[in-house]
């Protein structure tokens, strides 16, 4: 069946004890054994509870995976990632330009525990290769589209080098969202996803999933280590997670192709305009061919001058939200460099805006009147 319909239908999954169509939500943390001392069902929830279960089904299907893991967050998720895998002395090659917290996470992990770390820019094959240790590096992880640039990294071509070394291929793919990637048709052996975002889509859960291409022993040592350490996501979570995804499709086609017009007319005013559906975004000949149905629905503005005429747009708008996150069916706008500090490599005049499902004239027109000087 069609993703849309997998998705709409939470892999149509009725109750067997009600017949409901709504799966309902298993708060129990332990389950009864029978009068042979055998688990009827499973046993405690930090190993498994049926609502998780249910969400990571659901989003297997839709990256085509050979199973996933949902976690309490995107950044718990990521995590778990490098600290099953790696040891001492191992290296790991992550992206330049990407989630914040995650390299900072990065640089005082690989810090402590003795591991090396290059940042490389992902979308460069030759700063890949040359970053890449073969025989030590252990996992290249990239994001795409990469916050807040949206550079878009060639995933069948990164895959491929990771691959030749040895490592393990992990793709952030948050702001890409299976409608528009599946990383795993492209060689990818971990995608990651911040549920929190599009996957749940209403700014009121937070989450986090990895898929895996293969149950190998890898995917062995995460499931081991989010049993061990309970960075597993709780039920209620779990069941807003399942709620929200049926709406994905629907919603990020939407809120992309809002954001693609967006982008074609900012482009006639006096800003720069960074979205991967524009010819003039450096990876857009990479994102055509890696992207279906449309480039996603966040996009940044270099609004010139620096943080002051950036900060002074963002005071002038009255339909976008000044908030951090993305992903949303509300749009949000965000000063990045003000949320990351002087040391980022964000520039100072950069907007970052995620658009959600309002009608795509108010949210130009809002920023039109704002960006009037
Ligand atoms: C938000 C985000 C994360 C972190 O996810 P949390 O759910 O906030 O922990 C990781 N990667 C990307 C691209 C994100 O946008």
């Amino acid at each position: 069946m069609k993703p849309e319909t997998l998705a709409a239908q939470a892999l149509h999954i009725l109750d067997p004890a009600t017949g409901a169509i709504v799966p309902p939500i298993h708060l129990a943390t332990t389950y009864a054994r029978d009068a042979a001392y055998q688990l009827i069902g499973p046993g405690y929830t930090r190993d498994e509870n049926p609502t998780p279960v249910h969400v990571e089904r659901v989003i297997s299907a839709l990256e085509g995976g050979a199973g996933a893991l949902a976690f309490a967050s995107g950044m718990a998720a990521a995590t778990s990632v490098f600290r099953a895998i790696c040891k001492p002395g191992d290296h790991v090659v992550a992206p330049r330009v990407g989630y914040y917290a995650l390299r900072g996470w990065l640089d005082r992990f690989c810090a402590r525990w003795g591991l090396g770390l290059d940042l490389a820019d992902t979308t460069d094959l030759a700063a890949v290769r040359a970053a890449i240790r073969p025989g030590s590096t252990r996992i290249v992880w990239v994001e795409t589209p990469a916050n807040p640039t949206w550079d878009v990294t060639d995933l069948v071509a990164v895959g491929e080098l990771a691959h030749a070394a040895g490592a393990l291929f992990a793709v952030d793919s948050t702001c890409a969202t299976p409608v528009h990637t599946q990383p795993i048709a492209l060689g990818a052996d971990l995608v990651m996803h911040s549920a929190t975002k599009f996957l749940g889509g209403h700014s009121d859960v937070l989450a986090g999933v990895l898929v895996t291409a293969r149950a190998d022993d890898t995917w062995a040592q995460i499931a081991a280590l989010r049993h061990d350490e309970g960075a597993c996501l709780g039920p209620l979570e779990a069941y807003l997670l399942l709620r929200g995804m049926r709406t994905l499709y629907a919603r990020v086609e939407r809120s992309s192709r809002t954001a693609h017009s967006l982008a074609e007319r900012l482009s006639s005013l006096d800003v720069s305009v960074r979205y991967p559906g524009l010819p003039s975004h450096p990876h857009h000949a990479i994102a055509a061919r890696q992207m279906q149905r449309g480039f996603g629905s966040m996009l940044s503005i270099q609004v010139g001058g620096g943080s002051e005429v950036a900060l002074a747009v963002v005071r002038k708008l009255v339909v976008w939200v000044p908030a951090t996150s993305l992903g949303g069916v509300e749009s949000l706008v965000e000063h990045r460099y003000t949320v990351e500090g002087p040391t980022t490599p964000t520039p100072s005049d950069l907007l970052r805006l995620s658009v959600g499902l309002e009608h795509e004239d108010d949210l130009f027109d809002d920023l039109r009147q704002a960006l009037e000087r």
